[in-house]
């Protein structure tokens, strides 16, 4: 079991396939000018997949595959393979933009993957095309649908985005009138590869909370597991559920049992940190299996306890771009 110089057990791992992506979100990325990393400096699906042992024998029970768009990854299936034969690994997940998944939903169903998150920030066209700087819609919203309706578990990442998105907000609510999912409003970050900077956001978690209390006041809230970054509530008569997910805010912090590893290998230990080691050239060597897990024990034996705490230790973290965190 990993457990973390703060007593929290480390289960969870967020693992990113790719830095690159297909469309160009305005939080995430700059329009142009992204280095991407070259695709000898990407781990292998074989890399991946003995990374994912490696981890899963070390007490992960859970993966979420994430990017960059993890399904720009034309091999990511190969992947998702191989975990769906880890017994020990009880929950895998993807979280996607939803715009290349169509062609793979039957084989997720029958590989027993029916978490997904979907990354939406507007319901409205135009809004979407703004944010993402790219003419995706249609295909992102039909495959969302077409998730919900058979029958995956669907969470809906929106990030409120102060004077793009706000009109959004309620109608995005709205989806979970009519369907069995799940809306959550994140709080924007500064990891957008250095295209804005900010050091505080007018719609934090109580904001919007507030928002949709004006326009609903009778939701209430659910009980939610102890390591849920998000807050849940629910609409009554309304089929689905809505959450709010103060990743700004950081609330979550001393509940946090996750780990980030980024497509090239850095180990992130706290969102608000950079990379404590790097995996890649270790894999590469040989009989590499017991530096990899006295790599992963040493990280985690040295995170912040919060992330206010690993934004003072290091400088520049607010370069990154959420790209290549995985999110
Ligand atoms: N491309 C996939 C997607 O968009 O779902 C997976 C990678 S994306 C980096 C993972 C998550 O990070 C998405 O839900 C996205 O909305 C979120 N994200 C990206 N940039 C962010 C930012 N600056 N602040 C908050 N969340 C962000
Ligand atoms: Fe791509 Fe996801 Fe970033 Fe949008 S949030 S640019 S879809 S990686």
């Amino acid at each position: 079991m990993l457990i973390d110089n703060h007593n929290r057990i480390i289960n969870y791992v967020r693992l990113a396939v790719t830095d690159r992506c297909n469309l160009r979100c305005n939080y995430c990325m700059p329009a142009e000018g992204i280095n991407f990393a070259k695709s000898d400096k990407l781990f292998t699906i074989d890399e991946l997949s003995r990374l994912s042992e490696i981890l899963v024998s070390q007490g992960v029970d859970k993966i979420r595959i994430t990017g960059g768009e993890p399904f720009v990854r034309k091999d990511l299936i190969v992947l998702l393979r191989r975990l769906s034969e880890m017994e020990a690994l009880k929950d895998i997940s993807v979280t996607t933009n939803a715009t290349l998944i169509g062609p793979y939903i039957d084989e997720l169903k029958v590989l027993g993957i029916h978490n997904i998150n979907v990354s939406m920030d507007a319901i409205h066209r135009k809004t979407f095309e703004k944010i993402t700087r790219r003419k995706h819609y249609d295909t992102v919203y039909n495959n969302m649908i077409r998730l919900i309706t058979e029958g995956f578990n669907v969470r809906i990442n929106c990030i409120a985005l102060e004077g793009q998105n706000i009109e959004d907000i309620l109608p995005m609510l709205e989806l979970t009138k009519h369907y069995d999912v799940s809306v959550r409003f994140l709080e924007e970050m500064p990891f957008n590869g250095g295209s804005k900077t900010f050091d505080k956001i007018t719609w934090d978690y109580k904001h919007i909370l507030e928002y949709i209390r004006d326009a609903h006041p009778e939701y209430y809230k659910l009980e939610s597991p102890k390591t849920s970054t998000s807050i849940n509530y629910k609409i009554p008569g309304y089929k689905g559920t809505f959450g709010v997910i103060p990743s700004f805010s950081r609330t979550f912090c001393g509940s946090c049992n996750r780990l980030r590893i980024s497509a090239t290998g850095d180990v992130i230990t706290c969102l608000y940190a950079k990379a404590s080691t790097n995996l890649r050239d270790i894999m590469r060597a040989e009989n590499s299996e017991g530096r990899v897990k006295a790599e992963i024990l040493k990280a985690i034996g040295s995170r912040a306890k919060t992330g206010f705490e690993a934004q003072k230790k290091y400088e520049n973290v607010f370069d990154n771009s959420m790209t290549s965190i995985g999110g």
